[in-house]
Formats: C-alpha cells, sequence, structure tokens
C-alpha cells in the first residue's frame, strides 16, 4: 500500500476551523441568553437609573432645612419602593423614604435613617445634611441611547443585568449549535442493556453528549447504528430531520474490513478521509452533508473520540457558535517523564497537580487509546510536538484542562 502522507494535527484543525460558518442569529429572551453571543450591539433603550432615587432607607430633605444636629422636622410620609406617586416636598418638611424609590421633587439629599431618631410623624437627625448625599442621579450609571454590550460578546451571568435594564426582553444572539451523535458498530449496546460474547457497551455517545454540552453547545439527538453504509445514512438523515446542525460520528473510518463511513461516504464528495500526525486520533473524517450541515467522523477507541473531539471539533463548534477558535493552552512542568511516539504529535493524558509554583503533569494511564480507566484519573491532555521523543521530568509542556469547558 502507497504510503500516505500524514496531516500535521494544526492543519487538520485549522482546515475544519476555515469551513465551518457562524450560524445565523436569532433572537433569544435574556434568561436563555447565557453562553450566546451577541450578533449586534445593544444599546440602552433608556438611562439608569431611570429617576433620580435613594440610595439608602431614611429621610428626603432639603440640606438647607437640616443645617445642624439636633434638627427636628415633621414627616410628611413614606415612600416605598415601587411608589409611582410624583411627591413633591414642602420645605421645612421630610419624607420618610426607602431604598430605590424615587427622591420627591424639592428634595436634595437623603439623610440615612441610622442618623436619626427613626420618628415617623416627626423626625430628630443626629447630623447635618449635605447636598447631593444617596441620591443615585437618573442616568448616572448608563446614559440613554449609549452602548452597554459591543456585538461579539458571550454573554455571561455578569453581562444579564445590563441587558435586562436596559429595556430589552430579547436580544440577537448566534445559536448554540445543536448536535447529532451517531455511534457505529455491531458491537455496541446502550448502557444497562445486557451483553453477549464480543459486545460491549457504546461509551462513545454518552460521552460525546457529555463534551458537547461541557464545551457550551446543545446535544440535538444520540444515535447508534449498525456497520452499513446504509445504516450510517439513515443516522445521518435522522439527525437532519432532528434539526442538527452538526453532526459526530464514532468509528467506522479506520482500515478495517466493516467500516461504515467509508462504506456510506467513501468516493463521494461529501466527506473527505484524512490521517493524521496524531496519537491517538489518526483517522479522521470531515464533511458536509445537505450541503452545509458539518459532519465530523471521529475514530471509535473511546480516547481517539475524546482527543478528537477537543482538538478538532469543539474549535469549529465554538466559530459556529460566534466565538474564536482559539483553545486556551495552560503551561505545565512535567513531574515524571515518558516516552512519545515517533513523527506523531501526542495527545497525552495528564494529571495535573496544582502547587504554589504552577502546574505539575504526570502521564495518567497507559498509551493505548481503549484504555477508560487513564481517562477517568486525567484531568488534562498535554500536546506533545511530534519532534518529541521523550518528555522529561522539569520539561515545560502545553495543556488544556479537560474539567472546564474545553477552551
Ligand atoms: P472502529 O474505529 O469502529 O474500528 O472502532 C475502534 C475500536 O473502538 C473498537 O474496539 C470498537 O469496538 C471501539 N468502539 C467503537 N465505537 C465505540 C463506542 N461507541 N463505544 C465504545 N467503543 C467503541
Ligand atoms: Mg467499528
Amino acid at each position: 500500500m502507497a504510503a500516505t502522507r500524514l496531516l500535521p494535527p494544526q492543519d487538520y484543525a485549522d482546515r475544519l476551523v476555515g469551513a465551518v460558518h457562524r450560524l445565523p442569529s436569532t433572537l433569544i429572551a435574556i434568561g436563555d441568553a447565557h453562553g450566546r453571543v451577541l450578533a449586534e450591539d445593544v444599546t440602552a433603550r433608556h438611562s439608569l437609573p431611570g429617576f433620580d432615587n435613594s440610595a439608602m432607607d431614611g429621610y428626603a430633605v432639603r440640606a438647607a432645612d437640616v443645617p445642624a444636629p439636633g434638627t427636628t422636622l415633621p414627616v410628611a410620609g413614606v415612600i416605598p419602593a415601587g411608589d409611582t406617586r410624583q411627591v413633591r416636598l414642602e420645605p421645612g418638611t421630610a419624607w420618610q423614604i426607602m431604598t430605590g424609590a424615587a427622591v420627591p421633587d424639592g428634595a436634595d439629599a437623603i439623610v440615612q435613617v441610622e442618623h436619626t431618631d427613626g420618628g415617623t410623624e416627626q423626625v430628630r437627625f443626629d447630623v447635618a445634611a449635605v447636598a447631593g448625599t444617596s441620591i443615585r442621579a437618573a442616568g448616572g450609571d448608563v446614559q440613554a441611547g449609549a452602548l452597554v454590550l459591543p456585538a461579539g460578546t458571550r454573554i455571561g451571568a455578569r453581562h444579564v443585568p445590563v441587558l435586562a435594564a436596559s429595556g430589552r426582553a430579547e436580544v440577537p444572539v448566534v445559536p448554540l449549535p445543536k448536535v447529532a451523535l451517531i455511534s457505529t458498530g455491531d458491537e455496541l449496546r446502550s448502557p444497562g442493556e445486557e451483553l453477549d460474547h464480543g459486545q460491549i457497551i457504546d461509551t462513545n455517545g454518552p460521552m460525546l453528549a457529555a463534551l458537547v454540552r461541557q464545551a457550551g453547545f446543545e446535544v440535538a439527538r444520540v444515535d447508534r447504528c449498525g456497520d452499513t453504509g446504509d445504516a450510517v445514512r439513515d443516522a445521518v438523515d435522522a439527525a437532519l430531520a432532528a434539526g442538527a446542525d452538526a453532526i459526530i460520528t464514532s468509528g467506522g473510518v479506520s482500515a478495517g474490513a466493516f467500516e461504515p463511513l467509508k462504506a456510506a461516504f467513501e468516493g463521494g464528495t461529501e466527506v473527505e478521509f484524512s490521517k493524521i500526525a496524531m496519537q491517538p486520533g489518526k483517522p479522521q473524517g470531515f464533511g458536509f452533508v445537505r450541503t452545509d450541515v458539518p459532519l465530523f467522523a471521529l475514530p471509535g477507541n473511546p480516547v481517539s473520540s475524546l482527543v478528537s473531539f477537543v482538538v478538532f471539533v469543539a474549535p469549529a463548534l465554538r466559530v459556529m457558535a460566534g466565538r474564536s477558535p482559539q483553545i486556551g493552552w495552560m503551561t505545565a512542568t512535567v513531574a515524571d517523564g515518558w516516552r512519545t511516539p515517533d513523527e506523531r504529535t501526542q495527545l497525552a493524558r495528564v494529571r495535573l497537580e496544582h502547587r504554589g509554583d504552577g502546574h505539575f503533569a504526570t502521564a495518567s494511564g497507559g498509551p493505548g487509546s481503549h484504555l477508560m480507566g487513564g481517562l477517568s484519573t486525567a484531568d488534562g491532555l498535554a500536546w506533545i510536538d511530534a519532534e518529541i521523543d521523550e518528555v522529561r521530568a522539569g520539561d515545560r509542556i502545553r495543556v488544556i484542562g479537560l474539567d472546564g469547558e474545553l477552551v
């Protein structure tokens, strides 16, 4: 068989990131917008605060009427938060007022209740009032029409208050890709099913669903199919019918006698199969079905599937969601060294220890890409360049954390 040139993994990742497109924007209720990227600038419909209001529970006065400690004024009434009356303060009187209530016309200071006797008929002040004290001025936070969040902002909890307060019920966002997962293999059974000789549990379906969610996207459907091209085609049709924006398959892309992804797509124009200079994760497929839905065909071994998701699929899905594809690598120091494969980039599972002086990495589990025990104790993936054949204690390496959002 002719030797095929293996593609460097970064080139392959770049190819996928360059091929996908951001999803068209939609309106979403502010309460559901978290995690999405704003598709347009958002400006304030009205000023914040919308009216002068009290920063304290206390008394609204004219400062000139409370020139010295010991002053007593009659109390005209009480203004709770949410009171919609237009209240006027007559000279020589005070209104009791609560935090957030509109300051009455004519008042220029709030004296907090702790500096008074708390009276309801009349009130005695322990301090002189100073004009402007404890009044939150209309527009003091945000002016009407001002830009509150620029397009491209990924909406986190901290952005929600200003969006809601600026007068919007919905905002235009890039939606989260809805991803359909298809596990291929005649040997697979669902978790909980009895196994016959030669059968195994489908671990990739639930794992990839968890990865999709962990990376901040949505799961459209989790499916399983047998080892024929027709079975794959049917599962892809079902994924499209379920409204999937992207499809991830696992298994059926290597060199065996029953490779259903290849049976379904090889020789066609939709999906291209590649060999990557990476361990694990060498055989990969990528293309578009129904012209615009990306299909990522990952190898079947669970560790290979996980690694392929993290380094190839997640960056592409981030682009579809309007985000940067960039992986947020951290730097770690090798605690115990290991040997790495020749001429292939290794994505090594590592355990990370966080000490005062940084992150320290130790290999977790053996090199086999079927080993799930070592995977569960790994909390990072180390990217070891192809030229390196041995990692030594003290080396500085790039690691992506597996417990966060996979960025
Ligand atoms: P394949 O790429 O289909 O040849 O699969 C490679 C190895 O991964 C085989 O040992 C498969 O049984 C195993 N495998 C494939 N798909 C899954 C899956 N969904 N869950 C667990 N193991 C799988
Ligand atoms: Mg298979």
